[in-house]
């Protein structure tokens, strides 16, 4: 299972590679997406430490619901058979009877 993130620029969903290093050995960011990440590094923003880790949380958080929601999907149905019917102290208090019927 891979996180999703959201870019805290744009607001898309997006999938960094795994290890978050892009093909050419760039690391990607788990706050902005590639493209603004790009452009945050063309303006000289820098990924802010704090922002990352709200967005690692974001993401673990989004993942753990949607395995839940999964689960939950996949779960059977709950069991309706009826409960067993109230017994009767008759035969708890009185055994001999059903037994002297039988013979
Ligand atoms: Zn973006």
């Amino acid at each position: 299972m891979r996180l999703i993130f959201v870019c805290q620029e744009c607001s898309i969903r997006y999938l960094p590679p795994v290890g978050l290093r892009y093909g050419n050995g760039t690391a990607a960011s788990v706050v902005w997406c590639a493209e603004c990440q790009a452009e945050m590094a063309a303006r000289g923003v820098e990924e802010s430490p704090a922002l990352a880790a709200l967005a690692m949380i974001a993401a673990v958080r989004a993942l753990k619901d949607a395995l839940t929601r999964r689960t939950e999907a996949a779960a059977p149905l709950p069991d309706r058979r009826p409960s067993q019917p109230p017994r009767t102290s008759r035969g708890r208090i009185r055994p001999n009877s059903g037994r002297t019927r039988l013979h």
